[in-house]
């Protein structure tokens, strides 16, 4: 059997997409599959995603692929595009690359698309200063875009948010603000909230929410767990032992000698490392589970392997499995606050090499 193995479970997407509806019960839902669904696998997510309103991803390359893969609908390009190939491309794969710059306003009034695009939106900068035009542009802008004949249908108006995580920080009432304010002037749908929002602000989800991480059974919290928020982890990563034997006290382990075992240990080499996406800045940190007991991690993550203390693990032997995240007693919010980063990009970075294998329930 092939290992390392991202074990995606399709009945915890489909628990939290409820969650969702639950929590923002009067606004649509565009679930975000960006980066390969979070590094999940974005096909199988998208099909078990299937009750969502429509899709974001971030790029036309990833829009293409959906469409290719026979994924029917809508699909919100959140990065935009550039140049007449790229919206004659969108327009094409009937994709709703989002607008934030004039230039795009521009040349979407030079140019004529084979069909117009569909399910537009216009981002506004609300103060995270990414990606939009201010909501002082906007009434010029969406005057533009109504007289231009590559668009049909309305148009929305999007924004993101820089601070929601930061639950009761006055900047998301900064930024929900003028959102709320361009909504009562145009009457247009607004689609703000991404996970944080969807849980600590019910004030911003309106017409349409935008979760990606909640989705995947993750907290978007650093003092809290996905369980602790009703949300069931989606990946588990797991992987086996391929070898397990002892060294004296005074011998060191792995590159560099980071690790030096102080009485006789018993090591495990379990076959993950950095090639695989499990980060190095676990090196000496993590602690694994096996045999439903934690085992830590001893010295550097390799690029292949990781060497564990089995001291605790009589019975270890070669081909038990090791798990390194997504069960209770090992939240992956846990390992990316030990590894120093957010669990978006421990679970993101997850390589192809590691296979994805579907579980329901
Ligand atoms: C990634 C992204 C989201 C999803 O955010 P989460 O925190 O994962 O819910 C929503 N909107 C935009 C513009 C994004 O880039």
């Amino acid at each position: 059997m092939a290992f390392p193995v991202a074990s995606i479970n399709l009945a915890a997407l489909r628990h939290n997409l409820a969650r969702v509806r639950a929590l923002a019960p009067n606004s649509q839902v565009m679930s975000v599959i960006k980066a390969d669904a979070y590094g999940h696998g974005v096909i199988a997510v998208a099909e078990a995603l299937a009750d969502s309103d429509a899709f974001a991803v971030a790029r036309l390359s990833e829009g293409i692929h959906l469409r290719q893969q026979g994924i029917e609908k809508p699909i919100v390009l959140l990065e935009g595009v550039n140049t007449e190939a790229d919206f004659t491309a969108a327009a094409n794969y009937q994709l709703s690359p989002v607008i934030h710059l004039h230039s795009q306003i521009q040349l979407l009034q030079t140019i004529t698309l084979p069909k117009p695009l569909q399910f537009n939106w216009l981002m506004i900068d609300s103060g995270m200063h990414r990606l939009g035009i201010t909501p002082e542009q906007a009434p010029a802008a969406l005057t533009m875009l109504k007289a231009c004949d590559n668009l049909s249908g309305e148009i929305g108006l999007m924004s993101h948010f820089a601070n929601s995580d930061l639950v009761g920080d006055k900047r998301n009432q900064q930024q929900l603000a003028p959102m709320r304010a361009l909504r009562q002037e145009t009457g247009l749908a607004v689609c703000l909230a991404n996970s944080a929002a969807v849980i600590a602000y019910p004030e911003s989800h309106l017409d349409w929410v935008r979760p990606g991480l909640m989705l995947y059974g993750v907290s978007p919290f650093d003092d809290k767990t996905g369980p602790q928020l009703e949300l069931e982890p989606v990946m588990q990563l797991k992987t086996r032992l391929i070898a397990v034997y002892d060294i004296d006290a005074g011998e060191e382990v792995g590159y560099g000698g980071d690790w030096t075992a102080e009485v006789p240990t018993r090591i495990g080499v379990a076959s993950i490392g950095y090639g695989d996406g499990y980060t190095r800045h676990l090196s000496n940190k993590a602690e694994v589970l096996l045999r439903g007991q934690k085992a830590p991690v001893v010295g550097r993550v390799s690029m292949d392997t990781i060497c564990l203390n089995l001291n605790d693990f009589e019975q270890a032997v070669v081909g038990d499995e090791v798990i390194l995240w997504g069960k209770a007693e090992l939240p992956v919010e846990q390992l990316a606050e030990l590894a120093g980063t957010i669990p978006y990009e421990l679970v993101t970075v997850i390589c192809p090499r590691v296979q994805r294998e579907l579980s329901d329930g």
